[in-house]
């Protein structure tokens, strides 16, 4: 094992945290995993992996303190009472195995909570709607009697947390997710009383927390304070040169550690296509300059370097890290072990996002073991069990293939992949082309690294394999990993019947990839999206960037529907509109090539206009019937050839077909399920 670069040294550097002390500067922050209270074995063992991986400090999600929290379909934690203890216990004690400190989000979600599972009234400063306005529900103005309840409840639930053995206790006020956060917003707190009006008022309660919690803690336990420095984008929000700043001003030395963020979530967890990595800097950057007390902060850090220069610089103290300790459990062991560029750096694509607003599990694009650490024992970075070393060919270098690849190299087997253009990558070589996608050659780079260090992996570029190649070359196993390709007849996710007739003509997204458009005379493109991610509108960008107009259409009612899930739909609309690209929403492409409006049933034609259709895509999967009329070998698919899906779903694809080359395993049994095994039990 090569010796770490004494650069890094700096990162490895204990920091102490009021009376405890963190082994190093790598903290992972609190972040939503979707296993919840509910999935306690999955959570545990997930946090495990990441202090395994050497993150100093290991944090919980927003652990709802009381019942008026409850978060409804959000598997958050709970700590509502002496029940959940034991839980939290086994979760401190699998991350203090690894020597790392482990620290408990205590939250009141206020008026973000939904209280549909307990029924009990929503709480906020005032009587107000929820803050999710396609949400019915109100929050009830707190008397003084509910602000003494949501005191104690605070109490009773850090000293529970103290109890369970956590080393730091967190005050939650960031987001729009806390109710303190929700008690400082001069829009929010409409109260008349000592609680609300001018700025100490509105600081009151938080001011009030805190000194709680030291009281609680009794210098045994650390105290952070989470607070959101800044609400950028929105008109009457929270500014970082402002009130962010006079909070951070007037409790300076009062909690343990400062935990910084911008609010909302949409911007504390932007994506790579909107920001690049230390975005949150400029507003969070002012913080060391009014306290002593240590600070951390979050800003999808990936690069050693860059860590580096944030210490040096005196910006923050520890590296605050969600998603690139999701993307990379490993990644302050493979800093401190001197293999760098062995980091799986992660893409900023929120497909890990996306999964909380479902209320499941984690999937990771880049990690295809996130959340499956307990249920199929799978590790990010020990091989996977193999039964005897063969030879395996894997068709085609997209994120499937590479992945199979390494997952099985790194089981110690022979591997050969055949790609048939001259560069590996496959769809995320392509896309990453698109305007803002750039780090999505990541998930290649990583991966084509890795079989660069072995000589028992071979790439071949511009090797096109026939049937007939494959079946000659001699491998113990086939894998077909060939991709799919675009539809241009019209079938899309809304419209599932091949649409167009006659004349009407499509451009595809392979075709503008390829480079149709480069040079073409300006021209008109209505960009049809009836796939509704992040395809559509990022080749509207690339339309306008080759100085073409783009007009875009769909049948949904909004843009890029699921974007939304990835907190990316503002943003995505805000750049279309830079750009003049004129948004059609409830508007379907007719088989003539017209369009009509759903709602008013006005049709028009966008004369002169050509068509780019972005519907489903279709498996490259000729080679396979082929193969079975040649040869008795069992030949299994993978990726977007077995099903076309997200970038994630094809590495995960890959590296679970890999592990059941290694190991076969009984079909029926996918993984094992956290279940209540004797409900006749009281
Ligand atoms: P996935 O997302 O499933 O990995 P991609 O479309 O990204 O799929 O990658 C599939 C890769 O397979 C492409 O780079 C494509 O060029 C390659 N490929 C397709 N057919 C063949 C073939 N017959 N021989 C070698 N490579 C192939
Ligand atoms: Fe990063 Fe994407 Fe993985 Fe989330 S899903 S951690 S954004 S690579």
């Amino acid at each position: 094992m090569p010796p770490h670069d004494p650069r890094y040294d700096i990162l490895f550097e204990p920091v102490k945290i009021g009376p405890v002390t963190a082994p190093n500067r790598f903290y992972a922050a609190p972040h939503a995993t979707g296993h919840g209270w509910a999935q306690p074995k999955g959570a545990i063992a997930l946090r495990a992996m990441k202090a395994e991986g050497g993150w100093g400090t290991v944090a919980m999600q927003m652990s709802e303190i009381s019942p008026d929290s409850d978060m409804a379909n959000h598997p958050m934690e709970r700590i509502w009472d002496d029940s959940d203890i034991p839980r939290h216990a086994a979760q401190v004690a699998a991350i203090k195995a690894h020597g790392s400190l482990a620290a408990i989000e205590l939250a009141h979600g206020g008026m973000r909570a939904r209280n549909i599972t307990t029924g009990v009234p929503v709480l906020g400063p005032s009587a107000l709607p929820v803050l999710r306005p396609e949400v019915p529900v109100q929050a009830r103005a707190m008397d003084k009697s509910d602000i003494r309840a949501f005191r104690t409840a605070h109490k009773a639930a850090a000293k529970r947390a103290a109890q369970a053995g956590y080393d730091v206790l967190y005050v939650y006020a960031a987001h729009d997710l806390s109710l303190l956060a929700h008690f400082l917003s001069p829009v929010l707190n409409q109260r008349s009383d000592e609680y609300g009006g001018g700025f100490e008022n509105r600081l009151r309660l938080l001011r009030e927390v805190l000194e709680d919690t030291l009281e609680v803690a009794a210098g045994k336990q650390a105290v952070a304070l989470r607070f959101s420095v800044a609400e950028p984008g929105k008109p009457d929000g929270l500014r970082h040169d402002g009130e962010g700043r006079d909070v951070v001003a007037a409790l300076a030395e009062l909690p343990d550690l400062w935990d910084v963020n911008i609010s909302g979530w949409p911007n504390d967890s932007q994506t790579a296509r909107f920001a690049q990595e230390g975005y949150q800097l400029p507003f969070t950057d002012f913080v060391k300059s009014l306290t002593s007390k240590p600070v951390v902060g979050v800003g999808r850090f990936t690069s050693p370097d860059m860590m580096v220069s944030l210490i040096k610089k005196g910006r923050l103290d520890l590296v605050g890290a969600a998603r690139p300790s999701i993307a990379d459990p490993f990644l302050p062991a493979k800093i401190r072990e001197g293999r760098v560029e062995d980091i799986r750096e992660c893409i900023g694509c929120n497909i890990c996002v996306s999964m909380d607003a479902y209320g499941l599990p984690l999937r990771c694009t880049q990690n295809p073991t996130i959340s499956e650490e307990w249920r199929r024992g799978w590790h990010p970075e020990t091989p996977a069990l193999s039964q005897k070393r063969r030879a395996h060919l894997i068709v085609g270098a997209g994120p499937a293939g590479l992945e199979c690849a390494v997952t099985l190299l790194r089981a110690g087997q022979k591997v050969t992949v055949a790609e048939a253009r001259d560069e590996p990558g496959g769809r995320v070589t392509r896309e990453a082309r698109l305007p803002g996608l750039s780090s999505w050659a990541r998930v290649r780079d990583y991966r084509t690294q890795q079989l660069s260090q072995s000589r028992d992996a071979d790439l071949f570029l511009a090797s096109r394999l026939s049937a007939a190649e494959i079946a000659e070359f001699g491998a113990d196993t086939i894998t077909l990993a060939t991709g799919a390709r675009w539809r241009a007849d019209g079938l899309g996710a809304s419209h599932l019947k091949t649409r167009f007739e006659g004349e009407t003509q499509a451009l595809t997204p392979d075709d503008i990839m390829k480079g149709a458009l480069a040079g073409a005379t300006p021209g008109t493109y209505v960009v049809y999206d009836d796939d509704h991610f992040y395809m559509a509108s990022a080749l509207a960008e690339e339309i306008c960037k080759l100085g073409h107009r783009a007009i875009y259409v769909t049948p949904q009612a909004t843009v890029a529907t699921w974007t939304d899930l990835t907190l990316e739909q503002d943003r995505i609309i805000a750049r279309l509109r830079d750009l003049d690209v004129a948004l059609h929403v409830n508007t379907t492409l007719r088989p003539d090539g017209q369009f009509e409006n759903l709602l008013s049933g006005e049709v028009q034609a966008f004369d002169g206009a050509k068509l780019v259709m972005v519907g489903a895509r279709l498996p490259c999967d000729d080679l396979l019937a082929e193969l079975q009329a040649r040869s008795e070998m069992q030949v299994v698919q993978t990726g977007d050839c077995l099903v076309p899906g997200t970038i994630q779903a094809a590495v995960l694809s890959g590296h679970t077909v890999a592990r059941g080359l290694l190991t076969p395993t009984d079909p029926s049994v996918l993984f094992k399920r956290e279940q209540v095994l004797n409900p006749t039990r009281q």
